[in-house]
Parts: C-alpha cells; structure tokens; sequence
C-alpha cells in the first residue's frame, strides 16, 4: 500500500522537525517501518529517525519513493562518529558507525537465555558500518538450530557475548552493553513485551511496546 506522507508545513518550508512530520494514517507519529527505511537510507541521522520510532503501525508498507517526500532537502547525514566496543576481557574489539536501522529491547524467552537477564538491548546496523579491530580469531558462533535467524556470538575467552551478523547478512546485531562509547540515541521501543518475566519492572513506560 502507497500512502502519502506531510512533507511540509503549511508554508510549503519542508518539514525537518520531529513534531512536523506525520504519518499521515490516523495522524500518528513516523511509524518504525518508515523510520528504520529512512535510517538505512541515509537520509536522515539515526537520532532524528529514532525519535519517531513510536509509532505501531510498522505493519505499514511505504513505497519507497516516497520517502524522498519526507525530507525533500535533507542531505545525506553520517557524520556521526564510529562507536568503539568490546568483550569483557578486551581480546574483542569492534566498532560501529550509525544511524542505525534499529536500537531496541527485546523481552523475549531467547534473548533472557542469551543475556541471562530479563532482556537483550541491540543495535542493528548495515554491514558496512560494522568493522572487527581485533581478536576475530577469538569469536565462537552459535545459530539456534529451530530459530529463523537467533545467533549469538561470544568471546571465547572471556565468554561475553559480542556483535554477529545475521544470518540473511544484511545487517550486524550489536549487543548494546558492549559498546564502550556512548550512542548518541537512546532505545526506540520495548520488543516482545508480553513475553516479558512476572518479576520485570522498567521505567521506559514512555516507550511503545510490541510483540
Ligand atoms: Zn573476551
Ligand atoms: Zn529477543
């Protein structure tokens, strides 16, 4: 389905703040599906679109020109600095760049095992803003034999985990405790809410939820 988006403000100046762009279904805010398009685009920096990560209506498909309506004169913005980050021991070490095409919870019975917490927090971003700067050698892989595309990587010394790249390939998952510097955004949403533990309490209400 093509929707058509506000690309402007009422004085046809084009829209560049958070509050005067809407998706134009039901007047919500930018929905994920066409934040997370934006991001992988480029067209926007990743703190911009992750500020519109609220909207749930992800189910939305956009034709992809149409996001050119979005931020008609908006140039290309990837001048935010590389992120570094590592493994407990440090044998590990990586860096990545945003946007980023996501940067969220996830509450479900997977990710509890994998982080042996109440839930994982991961970035995903393209392949080519993801680089290893050392102890590869190190990395041990493990795919979930009955998931779609649950991996986990870990460090075979120090046994943390660490980035992996999914395996479709489009996109490298970073758990988001191991970076060392800070993002310059923050989580966009809380991922499989309703299969979350009885005992979880977090203080991110503020965040849109889904499952
Ligand atoms: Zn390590
Ligand atoms: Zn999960």
């Amino acid at each position: 389905m093509v929707i058509s988006l506000f690309p402007a403000r009422d004085n046809g100046s084009p829209a560049s703040s958070p509050a005067s762009i809407r998706c134009c279904t039901a007047n919500m805010r930018l929905c994920f599906e066409h934040a997370r398009i934006v991001a992988a685009r480029k067209a926007v920096n990743a703190s911009l679109a992750q500020q519109w990560l609220a909207c749930q209506a992800a189910r939305i498909k956009l034709d992809s020109d149409s996001i050119h309506l979005l931020f008609p004169h908006q140039e290309v913005a990837m001048s935010d600095q590389a992120l570094q980050g590592s493994c407990l021991c440090k044998a590990v070490r990586y860096e990545v760049k945003p946007p980023f095409m996501r940067f969220g919870h996830c509450y479900c019975s997977r990710c509890r095992k994998a982080t042996g917490g109440v839930r994982s927090t991961n970035i995903a971003v393209a392949p080519d803003q993801f680089r290893w700067t050392q102890g590869e050698d190190l990395i041990s892989r493990f795919d979930l034999p009955e998931a779609k595309s649950f991996a986990r990587q870990i460090c075979k010394r120090c046994n943390c985990p660490v980035p992996h790249r999914s395996r479709d390939g489009q996109r490298f998952i970073v758990p988001a405790g191991t970076l060392d510097d800070e993002p310059t955004t923050k989580p966009a949403g809380h991922g499989h809410w309703s299969s979350r533990v009885s005992w979880v309490s977090v203080d991110e209400s503020h965040l849109p939820t889904s499952d």
